[in-house]
């Protein structure tokens, strides 16, 4: 069965599918409770649905996800149950927004050079809709044809490393989590499992952002396996760290990802993040 709450998913205000009505509808169908939608850098998404979700009898938690940076690591930090309309996260969106558009403007830049090919910035922009990302630039490489899938266009010019990954201007994680906390929300560490440090740098990194206000990190993911659960379940307890869970839905897909679609939370273990404000 899937959990009844889902904290952490996309819509198309960011690089999620779904438009956030369709999401709300999704997740109503699919039995869920309580759902954070946590898109990227904008709570466009949350802002457009909230009084329909209401509607639906479902409980629509404000979410964000912000992207920052560690030691040249882009990191993402969830914010739950923060105001909007805090002139502090109006700030932030505010900054990363800018921020997204002159980093789609460098990539684009970057690739027309690697691929000795124009690039129509305002084509991807349409693609994108709200907040530009890579998966955008990717779905522009695949409509080209200059490459087979998105999961090719990731690995030969938008992951880790290659010429599209361009993190510059990004904010500190410190920064990121205080721009939450500030708005009245709780800085959830997300999917810690997938920055492929180890195990030292991440309770580094996690350190960092609990000092700076962080109270949570995800232990339950979309798509994780039960090992990278127990890991990172117990450094939540060291770290003393509450849990949190989420998809991470960005849309329908051939894996079976879907909202709610996570491994089972440990509450006798761990204490839930959503204590905090449901
Ligand atoms: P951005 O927010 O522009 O940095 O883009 C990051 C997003 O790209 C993530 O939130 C994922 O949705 C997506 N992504 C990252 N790596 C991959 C990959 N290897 N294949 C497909 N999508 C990816
Ligand atoms: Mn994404
Ligand atoms: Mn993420
Ligand atoms: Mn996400």
């Amino acid at each position: 069965m899937a959990s009844q709450i889902d904290l952490h998913c996309h819509t198309t205000a960011s690089d999620g599918a779904l438009a956030p009505v369709a999401l709300v509808d999704r997740a109503v169908e699919r039995g869920l409770q309580t759902l954070a939608i946590t898109d990227h850098d904008t709570m466009a998404g949350y802002l457009e649905v909230k009084g329909y979700a209401a509607e639906k009898g479902l409980r629509l938690i404000p979410g964000i996800e912000l992207s920052c940076q560690w030691r040249g690591i882009n990191i993402h930090i969830v914010g739950l149950n923060c105001d909007p309309e805090h002139p502090v996260m109006k700030a932030a969106v505010e900054a990363q927004g800018q921020v997204r558009y002159q980093r789609a403007k460098t990539i684009a830049d970057r690739l027309a050079k690697k691929l000795n090919t124009e690039i129509n910035f305002a084509d991807i922009e349409k693609l994108a809709g709200g907040e530009i990302g890579r998966p955008h630039f990717a779905q522009y490489l695949v409509d080209r044809g200059l490459v087979a899938d998105k999961a090719q266009a990731f690995k030969k010019y938008l992951g880790a490393g290659k010429v599209g990954d361009v993190k510059s201007g990004w904010p500190e994680i410190d920064t990121a989590v205080r721009w939450i906390v500030e708005s009245g929300g709780q800085a959830v560490m997300a999917h810690p499992h997938h920055y492929k440090m180890t195990r030292t740098k991440l309770m580094d990194c996690l350190a960092l952002f609990k000092d700076a206000g962080g109270q949570g990190m995800e232990i339950c993911c979309g798509l994780m396996d039960n090992n990278a659960m127990g890991n990172m379940r117990r450094i939540a307890n060291e770290m003393e760290l509450m849990g949190s869970c989420g998809s991470d839905f960005h849309g329908p897909n051939k894996f079976g990802l879907d909202l709610g679609v996570m491994p089972k939370f440990p509450e006798k273990d761990i204490q839930p993040i959503w204590s905090a404000f449901l």
